[in-house]
């Protein structure tokens, strides 16, 4: 268990790897990254990193999702870019492979991240594993940190997710909070509870000794 002093060098590391760089963080649709790594992301933006929350595509209600997800973006400090856009609604099923991966390459290619992050293999939603696979392959692009989060869903599932990383996002805690709640039309009508995304902070935080954590996966990291 670190002292503070020890706690304050690792957060000051993170904040010092990315500060001045690009963090590219897809999500297969909106909210999937503010329920999975809001806390990691707003303290990276708040760090000086350049965060660039990617939506591959809204599955319905256009103008509402993008709403809700403009100002979850907003909220979390960071940039919004919505990938298959054209004000309407697709769903990433209908993509053919190459199709997802073009587009993929398409935002590397223009942001150069130092960092990506993305859905994982243990998914339940299979959107957001052909998500992950296209990331995977932009990795031919460039040489940047890749990470996979947490499974990202509205009704919890039994699926297995094992973090070998964690950040501490006692400081963001309730910044990703909100970012979860400005997305009104998934957590307002159906009543979902919030409370689980605040359960599993605190348990990622209590198995690194701080408040509340986010866990990652760690596909690539380039310890030069
Ligand atoms: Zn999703």
């Amino acid at each position: 268990m670190g002292t503070e002093a020890e706690q304050a060098v690792i957060a000051q590391a993170l904040a010092s790897r990315y500060a001045g760089r690009t963090v590219l963080a897809v999500g297969a649709h909106p909210d999937d990254l503010e329920l999975a790594v809001g806390g990691t992301l707003a303290r990276l933006s708040r760090g000086g990193a350049r965060v660039v929350m990617a939506i591959v595509s809204v599955p319905a209600d256009y103008a509402l999702r993008r709403a809700e997800a403009e100002e979850a973006a907003a909220i979390l400090g960071c940039e919004l870019r919505i990938l298959v856009d054209g004000g309407t609604t697709r769903r990433i099923e209908d993509m053919r492979t190459y199709e997802l991966v073009k587009v993929l390459d398409a935002v590397v290619r223009e942001l150069q991240p130092a960092a990506l992050m993305t859905h994982g293999t243990a998914e339940f939603h299979h959107d957001h594993i052909l998500v992950h696979d296209a990331a995977v392959a932009t990795q031919r692009l460039r040489f940047f940190d890749f990470f996979s989060y947490h499974p990202s869903f509205c009704r919890l599932v039994p699926v297995q997710f094992h973090p070998r990383a964690y950040v501490d996002i006692s400081d963001t805690i309730e910044i990703k909070m909100r970012a979860i709640a400005a997305h009104k039309s998934q957590f307002g009508n159906r009543s979902i509870p919030l409370d689980i995304y605040r359960d599993m902070a605190r348990l990622n935080g209590r198995l690194i000794g701080v408040d509340y954590a986010e866990g990652l996966d760690v596909g690539r990291m380039l310890l030069a």
